[in-house]
């Protein structure tokens, strides 16, 4: 558990989505990732604000590596190991449920993705040779060009993060599928009203031509009303955009922190390199 010691895990709810967020306070710097779980996240889960630094709740490892959580509202409720706490020490087996519905949290896997933060923050620090260098972004280019080069950089965490994104962008594309399937639904009403219509009338049936046109009109109204308004409250292109986002701001070099591409992890191992630092990358 090294480099999570002497950090702090805020967890909470996405804002404006469903998925479990965390963030990872260390040294002034700060990293946060969706955390993928089986379900989407309970109402009850209060939602993470990064800029406000309000969350759920937080877990503050000390230097010493012992784990404490504490609740960040009143108004919330955390559970460790069924007793309602304010704060509490935890241990990586505890059993850990956010809000009065008791959503149970995934402490191994929060764990295992706040670890995986945490080393990418001790690696930044390390990259900005003792962080007196203004700027961030660009530094490590100048100054330690050839003996560097020869450094590898692990990069096999970014196989699991560019699986979770590809998943993720599927299950929303779905989402959008079937938005679009129902739309398409309310023109066959429409015919299909005016077929049976001219049909009762060519057939001489006469009287319920128009009620069965009614009925249909009507259906289509309500079919064309309800795609509407699930369209209208549809937040899969923010979700989308937010999912992009994230991904960009996490995949990339540990090293030099340039971003590697819309590609897929085995595409971004054969580069071999990093396009940014020239590091070799292990994976
Ligand atoms: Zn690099």
């Amino acid at each position: 558990m090294g480099a999570l010691n002497g950090s702090k895990i805020l967890i909470g709810r996405e804002d404006g989505g469903s998925r479990l967020q965390i963030a990872v306070y260390k040294q002034g710097k700060r990293i946060y990732v969706n955390v993928p779980t089986m379900t989407p996240v309970a109402n009850c889960v209060s939602r993470l604000n990064l800029n406000n630094h309000i969350g759920h709740c937080e877990i503050i490892v000390d230097p010493a590596g012992q784990m404490y959580i504490r609740n960040l509202k009143p108004q919330n409720v955390t559970f460790v190991d069924g007793m309602c706490i304010a704060e509490k020490q935890i241990f990586p087996y505890s059993n850990v449920c956010l809000g009065e519905y008791q959503y149970p949290l995934d402490l191994n896997s929060v764990l295992t993705q706040a670890e995986m933060l945490a080393a990418k923050i001790d690696r930044q620090i390390a990259s900005q040779g003792g962080g007196m260098n203004p700027g961030g972004m660009n530094n490590g280019k100048a100054g330690n060009g050839g003996q560097s080069a020869k450094e590898t950089v692990d990069i096999r965490h970014l196989e699991q993060m560019y699986q979770y994104y590809e998943d993720e962008k599927a299950a929303i594309m779905k989402k959008k599928k079937n938005l679009t399937l129902v739309a398409s639904i309310t023109p066959i009403f429409t015919i299909g009203g005016s077929v049976l219509a001219i049909g009762a009338e060519k057939f001489g049936i006469q009287g319920d031509a128009k009620s069965i046109t009614i009925v249909f009109m009507g259906l289509a109204i309500v079919v064309m009303l309800i795609s509407f308004w699930l369209r209208f409250t549809d937040k899969s292109d923010q979700q989308l955009k937010e999912l992009t986002e994230t991904f960009q701001h996490n995949y990339n070099c540990p090293k030099c922190g340039r971003f590697l591409g819309m590609q897929p992890y085995f595409l971004v191992k054969q580069m071999k390199k990093c396009p940014g630092c020239g590091r070799e990358f292990r994976g």
